[in-house]
């Protein structure tokens, strides 16, 4: 059985002051739709710059204007981001901005609001998925029960590896995801106190889709 110390061993936790302000920004309840999805896409940005440092490189031989050089690069096409609709969509655009090569798979998924089970109704990704590591990118880890349910579908699809990125999760969520999928690592820009009985986390910022695209 696994103790909290176990779980956390899997947690990257973004602490990095630049992230912490803005997501401080974003909790306000009177930041608005505009600054919300600004600050997260800043945020996810700098997520990204974290999640990736260990992507593979090659190395390939480039003329400066002096001479001949071996130099490093990535191969973003072999990175998959793929999003957990709707929410998963506000850490999408940041992290394609970095990684502008990268594949981007769509899951849909909604929170049964009786049981908080997930469930799916769009399922879509790159071809050849056994060649490339996924990143998926959800901004609320609450119950888990939508990650859990996103990345054992991607697994049947065999890719050489999985992380999941959030702004936001709590000690319920990741043991949820930890026991369920305890090879994938978490990264998080904060792990909050607690789930409420509707399953949102607190303090938390609230509906995370809802402020992003201003339904509330
Ligand atoms: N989803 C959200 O958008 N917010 C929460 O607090 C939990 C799940």
């Amino acid at each position: 059985m696994s103790t909290p110390d176990d779980t956390l061993q899997h947690v990257h936790l973004v602490d990095h002051p630049l992230v912490q302000h803005k997501l401080t920004l974003m909790r306000k309840k009177e930041a608005s739709t505009n600054s919300f999805r600004t600050l997260l896409n800043e945020i996810s940005m700098l997520m990204a710059y974290e999640v990736t440092r260990d992507m593979p490189m090659q190395e390939v031989e480039i003329e400066t204007p002096l001479e001949t050089m071996t130099a490093k690069v990535i191969d973003g096409k072999k990175l998959v981001f793929v999003s957990i609709l709707r929410a998963g969509t506000g850490i999408l655009d940041g992290m394609l901005t970095i990684v502008p090569g990268a594949r981007v798979g769509h899951i849909g998924l909604y929170r049964d609001p009786k049981t908080l089970q997930a469930v799916e109704y769009y399922f879509k990704m790159p071809k050849d998925m056994q060649e490339r590591d996924v990143v998926v990118v959800d901004p609320m880890l609450a119950t888990g029960n939508s990650a859990v349910a996103a990345v054992e579908r991607i697994k049947v699809l065999k890719p050489k590896s999985i992380k999941f990125v959030c702004l936001l999760t709590c000690p319920e969520g990741i043991a949820t995801m930890h026991k369920a999928h305890p090879d994938v690592p978490i990264y998080t820009a904060a792990i909050d106190r607690q789930l409420n009985e509707h399953g949102y986390i607190l303090p938390g910022l609230g509906d995370a889709g809802d402020r992003i695209f201003g339904t509330q």
